[in-house]
């Protein structure tokens, strides 16, 4: 039976690893607060007390954490997988980080003798539960077939975009425009507020107009309505995408981003209000009038 490790057992994370018990591998789960994998336990998994212990023996060692610094902590701490991690594993980052860091985590795996695969992952948590994400997937094409067994119980769709941190480039790309679209919609519908219109008209000509997308739609109606429950994405989270994203465009564009750089001032703001919160309640903030 295939061994699988998964660590970061989070919103999406935690639905990802029971992917896996679905589909029959053997999966040994940590994560850094315990009572996240409880259920998974109870349900088979094995509770691990260290990365390196849920790395130890493993064919495939999955990771879905915040950022680079837990990215970091898990992979390359002091009981960090690399530890236990046998040459010829695939070692497979979901998270969304910087395109520094997933090349700088590639070379030390590799360097270890681990197959690195970069694989952000577009979709909300309850896709992660149901295997529905889209991976966005950096490696070289042999090891993509390597570790095609293990994206295929999380996915309908895997985007090859080439060599391993393009996935990144791809899902930080996609999140910087997410960024600047949810920060327009609360500013727009602010202003709409401001100005006395109707707001269920408003929402009316949103969804039916050339600016919609399905992340406008979504956000303009729970801002409308003030309704932030059941977050799936957090304030915090989608400002330290903006901010990943604007480091790789102002290492490779000569004009700043401007776009960028606004949208991360306005999730600085959301942050700062509520980090945990769902992002779309930077409207709270926008919306005060003058
Ligand atoms: P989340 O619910 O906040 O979970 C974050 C996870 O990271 C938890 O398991 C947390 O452990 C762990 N963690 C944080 N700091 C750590 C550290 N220093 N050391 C070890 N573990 C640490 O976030 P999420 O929504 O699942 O997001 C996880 C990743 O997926 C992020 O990179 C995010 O950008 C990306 N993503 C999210 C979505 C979404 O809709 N939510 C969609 C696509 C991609 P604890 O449980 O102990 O706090």
């Amino acid at each position: 039976m295939a061994k699988v490790a998964f660590i970061g057992l989070g919103r999406m994370g935690h639905g990802m690893a029971g992917r896996y018990l679905d589909n029959g591998f053997a999966l040994a789960v940590w994560n850094r607060s315990r009572s996240k994998a409880e259920d998974l336990i109870a349900r088979g998994a094995r509770w691990a007390n260290s990365p390196a212990d849920a790395a130890d023996g493993a064919d495939a060692i999955m990771t879905m954490v915040a950022d680079d610094g837990a990215s970091r902590a898990v992979w390359l701490g002091a009981d960090g997988a690399a530890r236990t991690a046998r040459p010829g594993a695939l070692a497979i980052e979901c998270s969304t980080v910087s395109y520094g860091h997933a090349l700088q985590l590639s070379k030390e795996l590799r360097g270890r003798g681990l197959i690195y695969i970069d694989s952000p992952v577009t979709g909300l948590p309850d896709a992660a539960a149901a295997g529905k994400l889209t991976l966005l997937v950096g490696a070289e094409p042999a090891d993509l077939e390597k570790a095609r067994p293990y994206l295929v119980p999380l996915s309908t769709t895997i985007r090859h975009f080439g060599a391993v941190g393009s996935g990144t480039v791809y899902k930080l790309i996609n999140n910087l425009m997410g960024a600047i679209q949810i920060a327009g919609i609360a500013e727009g519908l602010a202003i709409a507020e401001q100005a006395g219109l109707d707001i269920k008209l408003v929402l009316e000509a949103i969804e039916t107009g050339v600016a919609a997308s399905p992340q406008v739609i979504r956000h303009s109606k729970r801002m409308a309505a003030r309704n932030f429950s059941g977050a799936t994405f957090t304030a915090a989270l989608r400002h330290k995408d903006a901010a990943y994203a604007v480091a790789l465009a102002e290492s490779l564009l000569a004009e700043a981003p401007l776009m960028g750089r606004a949208a991360v001032q306005a999730y600085d703001r959301a942050k700062a209000h509520a980090p945990d919160d769902d992002e779309g309640k930077m409207i709270e903030i926008v919306s005060r009038a003058k």
